[in-house]
């Protein structure tokens, strides 16, 4: 293929239609990056079948956005936040600066790809299918549960291809020998702001210098459109800045569109031409030694002298059992804990400028869920609604911490004297398991409800304790039924009926005493 040839390929992320927005009264347009800012206030939000693109094309819009304004101060986003539509002009002015960075085919400035790559596939060189861009594919190194398929029939259309590269700063994870996952690590749950509509979403996940990472670089901070449209091979960066983080490059990236008739493998689209196939190598990390990256939009677990770590899905937990870790405010003078948890710094933001507005903030947590090496299981996906009281209010994130963590000490006790009661070795020891399991997701299951019920009450009426003892109460309750049920289903032979007498009533004892405890210590 001769270089005029190359450059027949064109897909221009700033002009061309690939995201999926939800139009008011139901149905999704597509838009370019141009029209989906200036006209971000016409749709609800970002509409794409994987979280994981709704969550990379968020923060590709938001790091737009935060280059374009570059708010300092609380009082320049307080202003930004009363923006009711995106001037047309600043979005041209951006456009005439940087428009030509957004073709995912330009030969000299290929999107989040590596120019000095060869733009044709070259013999020897490291060659991989598309399928390696998306989680939610299979690939030879990749696992999936999602669709099953044969690698090499792979072939994305260009929206799907500029999908799965807009996700790689927040989501690629480790994926064996010398591939490294992204800037955050392997991914953490990533809460995102939603407003009431895409650009208030947008708005609110602006972030200022106070709220960024600490470790990030001040001077020189370039944006992927500032950047020289390189990513060298397995490169260390020192020097990080906010922008560079948002549109970091942990993959060096080429991508081969061909001219193809038939239909993406991905979404079905009929196409002219797709992508079978791309380089895909290790790219950006940053040092082993350098200073720990807190992401404003992730959680984090911050131990003595150990690295944090970000709070990610666990495999059967349901997110709500994170809620103070991810959305409430920890009192500083809580008794000196081995481990505490900092929310993401953009809640902290959010409710730092709102001051006295107590309407509920509503938030979207995206994460991948792997087996922290090059296994991906699958996406989590959950919205939550947290009044606007409960982001300042340290009280009540101390007492619903403490909410949580009863139940998770109950859960311990019902699973303990389960496994003494009725496990052990033999033949009925996998059927024990079984309804070990199932206890206790029967159990969290049962909680979901109250916990929701705890978190209003102590939202509205400003009064801890009442709701705090019913909490409890519900908590033994639930978990005294779940034991029962589970126990129950043992069977009534002779042999079993002794066990199942002796479990219940050491439940019993011990859920009492849990929540006898718990409410004197008030
Ligand atoms: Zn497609």
């Amino acid at each position: 293929m001769t270089d005029t040839e190359i450059s027949v390929f064109h897909f221009d992320l700033w002009n061309e239609p690939w995201i999926g927005l939800e139009k008011e009264g139901g149905g999704i347009e597509r838009l370019g990056i141009g029209q989906a800012l200036l006209r971000a206030h016409e749709f609800g939000g970002i509409y794409e079948l994987s979280p994981l693109i709704v969550v990379g094309i968020h923060r590709l819009l938001t790091a737009i956005l935060q280059d374009m304004y570059s708010p300092k101060a609380d009082k320049d986003l307080k202003l930004l936040w009363a923006v009711r539509q995106i001037p047309e002009e600043d979005v041209l002015e951006f456009a005439r600066n940087y428009g030509d960075r957004f073709d995912l085919f330009s030969p000299e400035y290929p999107f989040y790809q590596s120019a000095d790559v060869s733009p044709v596939p070259v013999k020897g060189e490291n060659i991989k299918s598309i399928a390696n861009l998306l989680p939610d594919i299979p690939s030879g190194t990749e696992h999936t549960h999602y669709r099953h398929g044969v690698q090499a029939e792979q072939v994305f259309c260009p929206v799907c291809a500029a999908g799965g590269i807009v996700a790689l700063p927040a989501f690629s994870t480790s994926g064996g020998a010398g591939i490294k996952p992204s800037i955050n690590g392997v991914p953490p749950l990533y809460v995102i702001p939603t407003g009431g509509n895409l650009l208030e979403s947008l708005l609110l996940s602006l972030v200022i210098p106070n709220y960024q990472p600490s470790a990030r670089a001040v001077d020189g901070d370039l944006a992927w459109w500032k950047r020289e449209p390189l990513i060298p091979r397995s490169s260390e960066v020192v020097s990080v800045g906010y922008l560079h983080s948002l549109t970091f490059q942990p993959r060096r990236v080429r991508l081969y569109p061909e001219v193809l008739d038939g239909s993406c493998s991905r979404c079905g689209q009929p196409i002219k031409f797709g992508i079978r196939k791309m380089i895909f190598d290790m790219g950006e990390s940053r040092p082993k030694d350098a200073p720990a990256w807190f992401d404003p939009f992730a959680a984090y677990k911050v131990r003595d002298k150990k690295p944090p770590i970000p709070i990610r899905p666990v495999e059967g937990k349901a997110a709500w059992r994170e809620y103070s870790n991810l959305f409430l405010k920890k009192p500083e003078d809580e008794t000196p804990r081995k481990e505490k948890t900092i929310r993401p710094s953009v809640l902290d933001q959010i409710s730092d400028l709102r001051e006295g507005d107590t309407g509920a903030v509503s938030l979207r947590c995206v994460g991948l869920r792997t087996d922290m090496k090059a296994k991906v299981f699958e996406w989590v996906d959950t919205g939550f609604e947290v009044p606007g009281s409960l982001l300042r209010d340290e009280v009540a994130g101390f007492q619903i911490d403490k909410g949580i963590q009863f139940a998770s000490s109950c859960a311990s006790t019902i699973a303990s004297v389960f496994r003494k009661t009725f496990g052990g070795s033999g033949k009925d020891a996998a059927r024990y398991t079984q309804l070990k399991t199932a206890m206790m997701d029967d159990y969290w299951r049962g909680l979901a409800l109250p916990f929701r019920k705890l978190v209003t009450t102590i939202s509205t009426t400003q009064n801890y304790d009442e709701p705090f003892a019913e909490w409890v109460d519900q908590v033994t309750r639930v978990a005294e039924r779940c034991f029962n049920n589970a126990a129950a289903a043992i069977g009534d032979e002779g042999k079993h009926l002794r066990k199942r007498y002796n479990g219940e009533r050491l439940c019993r004892i011990y859920l009492l005493s849990a929540k006898k405890k718990e409410l004197n210590n008030e």
